[in-house]
C-alpha cells in the first residue's frame, strides 16, 4: 500500500496498513476461486466435485443449515461445513425503518470487530450497503465511522457474506414485499474499499460470478465508493469489471477538500476528477460524485458553479452525474445539513451547466442506518 501512503503521514492521522500479528479471519469457501474450491476440496482428500455441490448450497441456494445439505454424506458434510463454511459473523442486532423495508444489521466478527449492513427494499430494487472495514483509516471529519480510525480489513468471504446474509432474508420472504433477491449492492458502509483492494475485488467476483460459483449479479448493479485513491481507481479500470464508481468529492477546490477528506492532501481535486474521469472514458461506465450537502460549508452557489467548471472540464459526453447527499449529522459533529433553498438553487447551478444531479433519500436516517452514520456502537 505504500503508493497511498500520504507524504505528510506524520500529520495527518490517516492509518492505511493494519497492525501486525491479529489473527486472520477463518478461510472460508467465498474467499476462494472455483479452481481454488477444488484444490481445497481435494486437500480434504474428497472428491473435486463436492467444491461444486457446496458452491450450489451457499452461493445458489442461500443455505446455512448444513442439515439441508442432503447430496453431501453426512461425515463429508461436516468435514466441509467445518473446513469450508466456518461461522464468520454473528447478528447482534437489526433495526427497521420504513416499514421494515430497511434493515440495519450490527455483526459481530470473529476477532470482536462489530460492523453494519443495511438492507434497503424499493418496489423495484432491493440494495444491500456492505462494509469492507472495520473502522475506516479516511478520518473524514463529518462521517461516523472514520471518526474511530482503522481497525482492520474484512476478508473477501467477511464482505460476501453481509451479501448473502440479506440475499437470505429476501429469498426467505423475512423482508416486506414478498420473496425477492438483492439487485443492488454498494459499498458505502463502513471503511474505503479502495484501501482494501484486494478483498474487495474479491468480493465483486464472487457477487458477479454466475451461480453457483456465484451469486450471478450484474457488475452494473455494483457501485463502489471511494475517497478517491488515484492509482487503485487507475488499477480498478484495468480488471474488467464494469462496476460503477463513485467518487466522494465533497468540495470542488483543494482548500475545503483537504478538511473535508484528507486524503486530498495527497491527491488532489484536479488528480483524483482525472483519475474518475478516466474510469469512465475506459468503462463507458457514467461515473457518480459523492457530495454531502453541509450549511455554510460547502454548499454555497459559487461551489457549484465551480463543481461544474471542473467536472465540465473534461468534457460534457455525459461521464458524469452528481449525488447530493443530505448531510447526516453525527454526534459531535459541528456540520449540519444544508437549508433547502440552498439545496435547490445548488442542484439548479449544476444542471444550468448541463450535470445530472439528483438528491439522495436519507432513507434509515433514524436508525443511524443513513450514509455515514454507521459507527458500530454496541450501546
Ligand atoms: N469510504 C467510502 C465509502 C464511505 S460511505 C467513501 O468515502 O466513498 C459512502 C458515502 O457516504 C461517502 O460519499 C461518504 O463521504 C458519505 N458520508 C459519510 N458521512 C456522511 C454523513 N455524515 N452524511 C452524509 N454522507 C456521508
Amino acid at each position: 500500500m505504500s503508493d497511498v501512503t500520504p507524504s505528510s503521514a506524520a500529520t495527518l492521522p490517516l492509518v492505511f496498513d493494519e497492525p501486525r500479528g491479529r489473527r486472520k479471519p477463518p478461510r472460508h469457501l467465498a474467499d476462494l476461486a472455483p479452481d481454488e474450491r477444488k484444490a481445497a476440496v481435494s486437500e480434504l482428500g474428497l472428491p473435486a466435485f463436492r467444491a461444486k455441490q457446496l458452491s450450489t448450497h451457499y452461493f445458489a441456494r442461500l443455505v446455512d443449515d448444513p442439515a439441508e445439505m442432503t447430496d453431501l454424506p453426512a461425515a463429508e458434510r461436516e468435514q466441509l461445513v467445518a473446513d469450508l463454511l466456518p461461522e464468520l459473523m454473528t447478528p447482534l442486532r437489526t433495526l427497521e425503518a420504513d416499514r421494515g423495508t430497511t434493515r440495519k444489521t450490527l455483526w459481530r466478527l470473529f476477532d470482536g470487530a462489530l460492523v453494519e449492513s443495511v438492507l434497503m427494499r424499493y418496489p423495484d430494487r432491493a440494495t444491500m450497503c456492505v462494509s469492507s472495514q472495520a473502522g475506516c483509516g479516511m478520518a473524514c471529519p463529518f462521517c461516523a465511522t472514520g471518526q474511530g480510525g482503522l481497525q482492520r480489513n474484512m476478508s473477501t468471504a467477511e464482505i460476501v457474506e453481509q451479501v448473502v446474509a440479506g440475499a437470505r432474508s429476501l429469498t426467505r420472504g423475512e423482508v416486506p414485499g414478498g420473496p425477492g433477491r438483492v439487485s443492488n449492492v454498494v459499498f458505502m458502509g463502513m471503511g474505503e474499499p479502495m484501501a482494501n483492494y484486494k478483498a474487495v475485488i474479491g468480493a465483486i467476483r464472487r457477487l458477479t460470478d454466475k451461480t453457483p460459483d456465484g451469486l450471478g449479479m450484474s457488475a452494473r448493479g455494483i457501485t463502489l465508493s471511494t475517497v478517491g485513491l488515484v492509482p487503485r481507481m487507475r488499477q480498478l479500470a484495468d480488471e474488467g469489471i464494469p462496476v460503477t464508481l463513485a467518487l466522494s468529492l465533497h468540495a470542488p477546490d483543494d482548500e475545503l477538500r483537504n478538511e473535508l477528506v484528507p486524503i486530498n492532501t495527497r491527491f488532489s481535486v484536479a488528480e483524483t476528477v482525472e483519475a474518475a474521469w478516466s474510469y469512465a472514458s475506459r468503462t463507458k461506465r457514467r461515473v457518480s460524485i459523492e457530495y454531502a450537502m453541509m450549511r455554510d460549508i460547502n454548499d454555497q452557489a459559487w461551489r457549484a458553479d465551480l463543481l461544474g467548471d471542473v467536472l465540465n472540464s473534461y468534457g460534457d459526453w455525459g461521464w458524469v452525474h452528481v449525488n447530493l447527499i443530505p448531510l447526516n449529522p453525527t454526534p459531535g459533529s459541528k456540520w449540519t445539513a444544508s437549508r433547502r433553498e440552498d439545496e435547490r438553487e445548488f442542484v439548479r447551478r449544476l444542471e444550468a451547466k448541463g450535470i445530472p444531479t439528483t438528491v439522495r433519500d436519507t432513507r434509515g436516517s433514524e436508525i443511524d442506518g443513513a450514509c455515514g452514520q454507521l459507527a458500530a456502537t454496541d450501546a
